[in-house]
């Protein structure tokens, strides 16, 4: 037992997955973090993941990320001690981390968009050490974890932290999918499938689904797509168009983040349409206004908020989401370093979501 009599936590190291400049990562013993704040928590982590994201930082894609972060912004874990002012969770909840920190009382939490917080944001495994450890400090707790019911999946709710709401908000959401509508997602990687599982909650008519990688494509049909095409023969666009009489989709949802994605959503929009960006883009793309003036078509981009993750919790609960489909391989977190080797090697390895659970957690 590390805990005395008095409740106080006396472990003062753990082991966490620390980022040491571009291509190295280590697993290795770090401070327990502590309270700074009365707003904090600090919970021990029960199950994480690796995203796509984590990969651009390994790659030193995003260098305002320095030496010495803990990575991981995803998360589900039971909080170990909270901060005076802490309103809503005690020790001993089982909890759901989300991606996003925000303090609820400056502007833009004000207008719904926690994602541009001006305290917070996307926080964790960025500008503060995040979930890819034995605990992790959430700041603004109430605000930015979930209580979970005993019975919950972990696997299946841990996607909520970041890919799922992802897929309905920028993806669906933003796409504003209706009953009936031709929707093309570019990109079946786990985002571009969140985008698959959330889409259907509005039941378009079609569902056509683009990668590159024939694995991923059986995949996204086994999770509900009508439609499957291979663009790595760059006819991806005249396929969709065949599929649909040549009419184009009324969404295109973009969940790659490079050009080439991008260009297919502007060759197969319809009038009308609209174009959700997902991806994250770090280089510039060409906008086809010379073909897109007169389509009477949006193109949106957003950051995810999390406002969706509740209804989203309820539909895992109900079944209604099949969230546990995205998980393709299972590594304890002290192998974190072979799990980011698995899912660097995604299309060699078929990874889809790569599960780190906590063998120490609840000791
Ligand atoms: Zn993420
Ligand atoms: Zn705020």
């Amino acid at each position: 037992m590390n805990t005395t009599a008095d409740g106080i936590n006396n472990k003062t190291f753990m082991k966490a997955l620390v980022y040491n400049g571009p291509n190295s990562i280590v697993w290795e013993e770090k401070p327990k973090p502590v309270i700074k704040e009365g707003t904090d928590a600090i919970v021990q982590i029960t199950t994480t993941t690796i995203c796509g994201t984590d990969l651009h930082i390994l790659k030193g894609d995003l260098p305002a990320i320095t030496k010495g972060r803990i990575l991981g912004h995803e998360g589900v874990g039971i909080i170990d001690e909270v901060g005076a002012n802490v309103l809503n969770f005690h020790k001993g909840d089982k909890v759901l981390i989300s991606i996003i920190s925000s303090c609820g009382r400056c502007g833009f939490c004000r207008k719904a968009m926690p994602s541009h917080c001006l305290n917070g944001g996307w926080q964790l495994g960025n500008r503060i050490d995040g979930t890819q450890a034995e605990y992790v400090r959430i700041p603004y707790a109430d605000n930015g974890l979930y209580l979970l019911p005993g019975e919950v999946e972990e696997e299946a709710v841990v996607m909520l932290s970041c890919i799922l709401p992802t897929g309905l908000e920028c993806g669906a959401m933003n796409g504003q999918v209706k009953p009936g509508d031709i929707v093309a997602i570019v990109g079946a990687g786990p985002v571009g499938m969140a985008a698959l599982l959330t889409t259907q909650l509005y039941s378009p008519s079609m569902i056509v689904m683009i990668d590159i990688d024939d694995n991923r494509l059986k995949i996204a049909s086994s999770l509900g797509a009508s439609h499957v095409v291979n663009s790595s023969d760059g006819q991806a666009s005249l396929k969709v168009m065949e599929f649909t009489q040549n009419a184009g989709v009324n969404v295109a949802i973009e969940a790659v983040g490079v050009s080439a994605a991008f260009d297919i959503c502007q060759s197969i929009i319809a009038p009308g349409g609209r174009i959700a960006n997902v991806g994250v883009h770090a280089k510039a793309v060409e906008l086809h206004l010379e073909k897109l003036w007169a389509l009477n078509m949006t193109l949106t981009t957003r950051l995810v908020d999390g406002g969706s993750t509740p209804m989203l919790l309820k539909m895992i609960q109900s079944g209604r989401l099949d969230a546990k489909k995205l998980v393709s391989h299972r590594y304890k977190l002290s192998e974190v370093i072979k799990a980011y080797d698995t899912f660097a090697n995604a299309q060699k390895l078929h990874a889809l979501k790569v599960i780190l659970w906590n063998e120490k957690a609840g000791e």
